[in-house]
C-alpha cells in the first residue's frame, strides 16, 4: 500500500503549479495564501511542477513560474518536484486500483460519451457504459476509477460543507487518458500522498474535484488531507483569471506591489503601503488571518 512509507509532518502544505501559461493574480494569491498558512502554522511548504499535460503546456512557464516565485520571495522546502518524472508512481497506484477491482479499461470515445451522456457538475457524466467491461470487439483506451456509490462530504476549512454525489454529478472519471497522459485526479492525489502532504490550500477552482479526489485517496487506502479552497480571482466580467481570460502575468519588478496586492485580495487589513518586500514579507506572517480571507469571489 502506498500509505506505509509516508513520514507525517505535523504541517505541510504545497503549491503546485501547471506550467500552462505564467504566474497571474490569481495563481499567486493562491500561493502567497498557501504559504502564509504553511508558515504561520509552522508547517513546511513545498513545490510541485504539474508539467502532466505537455500538449497544453507553454514552453518556458515552468522556469518563469519558480523565478517569479524566488523574485518575490517565497522559500520552499526541498527540491521542486516534477510531475513529469513521476510516472512510475502513477502508474503503480493504477495498477493497485486494477488489482483491487477499482478501476477499469474503457473503450469509449469522446464522441460517443457526447451524444449518450448528460452533463454533470462539471462536464459529461460518464454513462458507465464500460464499468462492466468494453463492448464485444472493443477493448479499453482510457481507464476509469469505479465511484463510489452515495454523497462524499468533506467540510473545508474556508467555503464549508462541500457534498457531491459522484455516480450523480460525475460519474466513473478518468486516471489515464486513451491519448497516454495520466490524468490530474489520479497524479495529484498520488503525489500529495508520496509527499506527506497534510493540508492543501488552493483555489476555488478545485473544489469541484475534491470529492473526486477523496474518492481516490480512499481506493488507494491513503490519508484525506485537510482542504482550504480560497476565493476564485475574477476579472470584470467574473471570469476566473486564467490564460483563457488573458490575466497579465506578474512582473517580478514590481514584486512588492503585487505582493501587497495578494494580501489585500486575501482580506488582510492593511498591509504596509511602502513597505520593502522583506518588511512586507514580516508584516504578513505576524498578521496572517485566515479567518480574514473572504469565502467568494474576489474582483481583481
Ligand atoms: N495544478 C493545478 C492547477 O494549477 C493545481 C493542483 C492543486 O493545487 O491541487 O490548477
Amino acid at each position: 500500500m502506498m500509505s506505509s512509507q509516508v513520514s507525517q509532518a505535523s504541517y505541510r502544505g504545497r503549491f503546485a503549479p501547471s506550467p500552462t501559461g505564467l504566474l497571474h493574480a490569481g495563481s499567486l494569491t493562491t500561493a502567497v495564501g498557501s504559504y502564509l498558512e504553511a508558515r504561520v502554522r509552522g508547517g513546511e511548504w513545498l513545490l510541485r511542477m504539474e508539467d502532466l499535460d505537455p500538449p497544453r503546456e507553454v514552453a518556458g512557464a515552468a522556469s518563469a513560474i519558480l523565478q517569479t516565485l524566488e523574485a518575490l520571495g517565497f522559500e520552499w522546502d526541498g527540491e521542486v518536484v516534477y510531475q513529469s518524472r513521476r510516472h512510475e508512481l502513477y502508474r503503480a497506484a493504477l495498477e493497485q486500483l486494477i488489482r483491487a477491482g477499482l478501476a477499469y479499461g474503457c473503450a469509449c470515445t469522446r464522441k460517443e460519451i457526447a451524444a449518450q451522456a448528460r452533463r454533470g457538475v462539471d462536464g459529461f457524466v460518464y454513462p458507465g457504459t464500460c464499468r462492466n467491461g468494453c463492448p464485444p470487439g472493443r477493448s479499453g483506451r482510457a481507464w476509469r476509477l469505479r465511484v463510489p456509490p452515495g454523497e462524499t462530504v468533506f467540510v473545508d476549512r474556508l467555503q464549508g460543507e462541500y457534498r457531491q454525489d459522484l455516480e450523480r454529478d460525475i460519474g466513473d472519471f478518468v486516471l489515464l487518458r486513451a491519448d497516454g497522459f495520466w490524468a490530474y485526479q489520479l497524479a495529484v492525489v498520488v503525489d500529495d500522498a508520496a509527499q506527506g502532504v497534510t493540508d492543501i490550500v488552493r483555489g476555488a477552482d478545485l473544489l469541484v474535484s475534491t470529492p473526486r479526489q477523496i474518492a481516490v485517496q480512499r481506493a488507494l487506502g491513503v490519508a484525506t488531507p485537510s482542504y482550504c479552497h480560497l476565493p476564485l480571482m475574477v476579472n470584470a466580467a467574473g471570469e476566473k483569471l486564467s490564460k483563457q481570460t488573458l490575466a497579465p502575468a506578474i512582473a517580478p519588478a514590481a514584486a512588492a506591489v503585487e505582493l501587497r496586492r495578494a494580501l489585500i485580495r486575501l482580506g488582510q487589513v492593511s498591509p504596509p503601503e511602502c513597505g520593502s518586500l522583506a518588511e512586507l514579507w514580516s508584516w504578513a506572517r505576524d498578521n496572517w488571518s485566515l479567518e480574514r480571507v473572504p469565502a467568494g469571489p474576489v474582483a481583481v
